[in-house]
Order: C-alpha cells, then structure tokens, then sequence
C-alpha cells in the first residue's frame, strides 16, 4: 500500500504545482523482482486518486490486479523499465514551462547548478501520438542514459531510482524552464560557464 499511497500523492502534488492537469500525466513504480509495475489508472481524475485506483500491471501491459485500465502510457514506461535496470520509477507530466520552450526551440541549458546535477542533457522527442507503442520505442531509447525527456507538443518523462527522485528531477526541469524562460524576456540567461560546469560534475561525481 506504501507505493499506492506515493502514486497517488505524487499526483496530486504535480497537479497542485501546476505540472499537470488532472486529466494529463501519469506515474508509474516497478515492484521488486522487476517484471510487475504500479501504475496509476486512465480515465480518473488525478488530483483525487485513490490508492485501490492505482493498476498493477506486467511489463507487456497485461492487467495483474485492478479495476482500471492502466494509463494509456503504460507503453513507454515498459519500455523504460525493459531497458535501464536501475530505472524503479517513471513519471510523465504536462509541465507548461518545460514543453513550451521545446517548442520554441529552446533546449534545456545550466542556468543553475541543480540543472547541471540533477538534469544534464535533456533529449527532445518529436510528436508522436501518445499511448502507442512508437512513442514508447522513442521514450525507451531516449532515456538510456538521460534523466529525463521531453516529448514535443505534449510533456515530459523523467525516471529515478524511485519516485521522490523521479518528482525531483520533474520539479527542476520546470523551475530550470522557468529560470529560463524569466531570463529570456530580459535579454537572455548566463549559463555557467564550461569549466565550472566541469568543476561540479567532478566534485559531485555527476
Ligand atoms: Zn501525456
């Protein structure tokens, strides 16, 4: 039940901070042994789940227990799972920030040094429609070796060790887009210059 209860209070708490709507975005832990996922449910208002809403489901998408059906992205959380064994969660959001400035053209840059530990490169996926198993080839590749993603016209996929880091790594990705996106309106960010950014990853082990 401890897991339930973290899906669903993830969700609400990115619903709360504006990182999704109720009805977009979606999260997702692997169990021990590896092979089954909870994972939270379509077609249920997010901010309200409840934890007997949350699915659990094997990694090919096949219902083990639950009265829902899984998110209709339970694809490319498989495919995560299937292809980083140190990924125990994954989580997709809507984050307004973040996907805007994808569209613009904007990558994500280290403005800040939680961008550079945290986040790193941040890959961008072009459209796919969502909930097909295209999408979830594109995200499965593109998180080998990437903290997070960013699907054009749509959201962000981050994955972690298990879900606090996961939310972590979603919050700083939006503050980072934020942080940008301030800069942007008064002539641009500073990044931290190269060297540095070196300096950090070495003495933090990045
Ligand atoms: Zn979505």
């Amino acid at each position: 039940m401890e897991f339930r209860r973290q899906l669903v209070e993830c969700m609400a708490s990115l619903v709360s901070q504006g990182l999704m709507t109720g009805t977009g975005g979606n999260a997702s832990v692997r169990l021990k042994g590896g092979n089954e996922v909870l994972i939270t449910p379509s077609g249920v208002y997010k901010a309200s789940l409840k934890p007997e809403d949350i699915v659990k489901i094997d990694l090919e998408g096949n219902i083990v227990e639950g009265a829902h059906r899984p998110s209709i992205e339970w694809h490319f959380h498989a495919a995560i799972y299937r292809k980083r064994a140190d990924a125990m969660a994954v989580l997709h959001a809507h984050s307004p920030y973040t996907t805007g400035l994808a569209l613009a053209g904007r990558r994500v840059e280290p403005v800040t040094i939680e961008a550079v530990m945290l986040l790193g490169d941040v890959p961008i996926i072009e459209f796919m429609y969502p909930g097909t198993d295209e999408l979830g080839d594109a995200v499965g590749n593109a998180m080998m070796g990437h903290k997070a993603a960013i699907l054009l016209n749509h959201g962000v996929v981050t994955a972690g060790r298990d879900l606090a880091e996961a939310i972590t790594i979603a919050e700083v990705l939006e503050a980072t887009s934020k942080i940008t996106f301030v800069a942007s309106h008064f002539g641009g960010a500073r990044l931290i210059p190269p060297d540095r950014i070196e300096l950090i990853k070495k003495l933090n082990k990045v």
